[in-house]
């Protein structure tokens, strides 16, 4: 066996979770490699590193102090550097950074880095693993994409002359060796493709929590376990809202079929949540239901003239694509069609777009709902079975709850639902109650 395993920021809080990690690692000699996050919160009111990182930027830039910040980052490295007696020179390349911030010689995207790249030093130096810097592992294109048959390539060869490493997440390099970052909570992703390169058999994810649960436990009670899940179901979870994995995680290993394992941690024995691309055996009609506030609908009334259907909507789209909005979601009905878009997404564009929208000829109205949550309920047993739909519709009309757009998947595995903002949490609680613990067969 082979397997890579990746710790978040939380199980690297602090000394006492270091330990845990060194017992996972050493109690498996399969585990060849460790992929880690930066420093996480220890509690509530902890800061985590990247966001301080980022912070510090951003203080340098507008000529504000950045020091009480840098040395608190460099503080929790160096506590933990302490308290496990370890010997690496991290307080030099402090010092050398430090350096190239006040003299703007930095790219931002490499001081938010260094997070993930100093509890790797650390890292290595506990566990007696090589450290192997992803900068030469992941290749990034100068858009920011991911190259992976280069990637693939590297990983391979760190793996023939590495028996055991340990690899920052979140970053690799442009091709011009500068750092590139992947999104935020990136290092999950580092992990799938160190996975995929290494041809490993397994990917143990370990967090706080032990793994996937049917809903999001902030919002409902105790929800059910979730044992396994697909990639596909997965996938649409976690974009709309379940945040245990980066939503792009399964990616690299749908075509390898590499699975995922979700551990916690601090209960490592506990069986946490398998994700495969294929499940069987499992007899709920619903593995999950998430989703998130925040978004706005834009509708367009149409002018009632044929020629003009397709025109007006391509036109639109057009518009959003060119301010590099992503689109959520794109109900069309006979004189009208509806754009949904995250708020957070728009906000600094939105003048402008909407001045380019009100150009589109053919379009006699626009409105704005700008209090729409949507609200994901996934299974692929669904598939099997016709009365999901109208079970939703039910629990809404029981709950009154206001369904303001609905799409079912074309491989009917999910059916998305908008409902206010307000509504939101009442929305998730009623799904929950009905579908929790029904079966298939029910
Ligand atoms: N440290 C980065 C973040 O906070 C990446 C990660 O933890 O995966 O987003």
């Amino acid at each position: 066996m082979y397997k890579v395993c990746k710790f978040g920021g939380s199980s690297l809080a602090n000394a006492e979770e270091w330990k845990k990690v060194k017992a996972i690692v050493e109690s498996d000699d399969d585990r060849h490699i460790v992929v880690v996050s930066a420093i996480g919160k220890a509690n509530k009111k902890d800061d985590k590193v990247t966001d301080l990182l980022y912070l510090i930027y951003q203080h340098h830039k507008y000529h504000v102090d950045f020091l009480p910040l840098f040395e608190a980052v460099k503080e929790k490295y160096l506590t933990i550097k302490r308290e496990l007696n370890l010997n690496v020179d991290i307080e030099s390349e402090f010092e050398e950074i430090k350096e190239r911030i006040e003299d703007d010689d930095i790219s931002e995207e490499e001081l938010v880095s260094r997070g993930e790249y100093f509890s790797a030093k650390l890292m290595a130096d506990y566990l007696g693993f090589d450290f192997v810097d992803s900068k030469e592992l992941i290749n990034f294109d100068y858009a920011g994409k991911i190259v992976e048959p280069e990637t693939l390539e590297c990983i391979e060869r760190a793996v023939s002359v590495h028996e055991y490493m340990v690899v920052p997440g979140f970053y690799g390099s442009y091709p011009n060796y500068k750092i590139c970052l992947f999104s935020r909570g990136g290092s999950d992703v580092t992990g799938s493709y160190m996975a995929k390169g290494a041809e490993a058999d397994l990917y143990e994810n370990f967090t706080d929590v032990s793994g996937f649960y049917m809903a999001d436990p902030r919002i409902v009670d105790n929800p059910r376990h979730i044992a396994q899940i697909s990639y596909d179901e997965l996938r649409v979870l976690s974009y709309m809202g379940a945040s245990v994995l980066h939503e792009e995680t399964i990616l690299p290993l749908i075509d390898v079929e590499i699975p995922i394992r979700v551990l916690n941690t601090n209960q490592p024995d506990d069986q946490g949540t398998w994700v495969k691309k294929h499940v069987s055996g499992r007899k709920h009609l619903v593995t999950g239901i998430s989703g998130k506030k925040g978004y706005l609908a834009f509708s367009f009334i149409r002018e009632k003239r044929p020629d003009n259907k397709l025109t007006s909507l391509l036109q639109v789209l057009d518009i959003f694509r060119e301010y590099r909005v992503p689109i959520e979601n794109i109900p069309t009905s006979i004189d009208s069609f509806c754009v949904v878009v995250e708020k957070d997404e728009i906000e600094e564009k939105y003048y402008d777009i909407i001045a380019d929208l009100k150009k589109v000829p053919g379009i006699v109205r626009i409105d704005e709902d700008e209090n729409l949550a949507l609200v994901a309920v996934v299974g692929d047993n669904m598939v099997r079975k016709v009365c999901a739909p109208a079970q939703i519709f039910k629990v809404f009309s029981d709950n009154d709850v206001n369904v303001r757009l609905i799409d079912q998947g074309i491989d009917e595995y999910s059916i998305i639902v908008g409902v206010s903002n307000a509504d939101f949490g009442k929305a998730i609680r009623a799904l929950y109650d009905s579908f929790a613990h029904q079966k298939v067969s029910e």
